[in-house]
């Protein structure tokens, strides 16, 4: 069969391909592959237990379906680290040094395979700093390899600035901005008629979590089940819309491709050793 022939070349998902189409996938350097990272948690009432996984997927598959020549989307990371909200039903957990195992095994085994970019698109405010932390290692630890972590509501921050109506350092969990995305993605999923509102009191200024206005100057994440009034929502859904949703879908797509043709340009230059155990001259400093 001819190139030209080769249905494998407009496939923008990996759990499509054969393995010689996925292979294609990962010559030269191969796609830059899109790995969602969701969660199954406590939504608020209003919510299904699959919004950050739901999220991310349907982004991650959005831009690759975009721009096949450019992205792979890849099956997503479904169970995420979500030990604050384990006293709320529908929430599972995964041990956070587990994660950080998992999820970097499945990075390295994409660039195992050829692959030199890889982006974990995380729809899950806890997973942000583990999967930083995998995003780190494979770089420390990989050649020609460059991977990275977005958590995907930094791609409309510009947009939120100017559509949000929930107040700054309220706009969290099962929020104004999450039920838009569902409302967007699947409008039968959600139970309008039973949203409330839950503007977490953090008891200092020192403390708030906005998914727009980056979190307040000290990390504090306390267990759910203290702070919440039992709703599990942190913000006010009532804003919420369909268009909303779908603004926000946009942008994000938008924002991620872009990223993607950056970090799929982005030089990766050979590492030097400057120190005393090194050989590599200093062009700025020499004994
Ligand atoms: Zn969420």
């Amino acid at each position: 069969m001819g190139q030209h022939s080769d249905p494998g070349q407009q496939k923008s998902r990996l759990e499509t391909m054969t393995w010689p189409e996925a292979r294609r996938a990962a010559q030269n350097g191969g796609r830059v592959v899109l790995l969602p990272v969701g969660a199954i948690e406590q939504h608020g009432p209003h919510l299904p237990v699959d919004v950050d996984n739901r999220v991310v997927t349907w982004l991650c598959d959005e831009a690759a379906r975009q721009r096949p020549d450019l992205i792979l989307s890849a099956p997503p990371i479904h169970y995420g680290f979500n030990e604050h909200n384990m006293g709320f039903p529908g929430t599972i957990s995964v041990e956070v040094e587990h994660f950080v195992n998992y999820v970097y095994d499945v990075c390295r085994s994409f660039v195992r395979q050829g692959h030199t970019r890889v982006v974990m698109i995380n729809g899950h405010g806890s997973n942000a700093m583990p999967c930083a932390l995998v995003a780190r290692r494979i770089v420390n630890e990989s050649e020609d390899a460059l991977a990275a972590a977005i958590n995907h509501w930094s791609l409309a921050r510009d947009l939120a600035a100017r559509i949000r109506e929930t107040p700054t350092g309220g706009m969290a969990h099962a929020c104004e901005y999450e039920t838009s995305w569902y409302l967007f993605l699947d409008p039968s999923g959600v139970y309008m008629d039973k949203q409330v509102a839950d503007m977490v009191d953090h008891q200092t200024p020192f403390v708030w979590v906005d998914l727009m206005a980056g979190d307040g100057p000290v990390a504090l994440i306390d267990d759910w089940s203290r702070l919440s009034n039992g709703s599990g929502v942190e913000g006010d859904p009532a804003t919420a819309s369909v268009d909303k949703g779908a603004r926000y879908a946009e942008e994000e797509v938008t924002n991620l491709i872009r990223f993607c043709e950056d970090f799929r340009a982005m030089k990766v230059h050979p590492r030097r050793n400057y120190t005393a155990r090194g050989s590599d001259p200093n062009p700025y400093y020499d004994e």
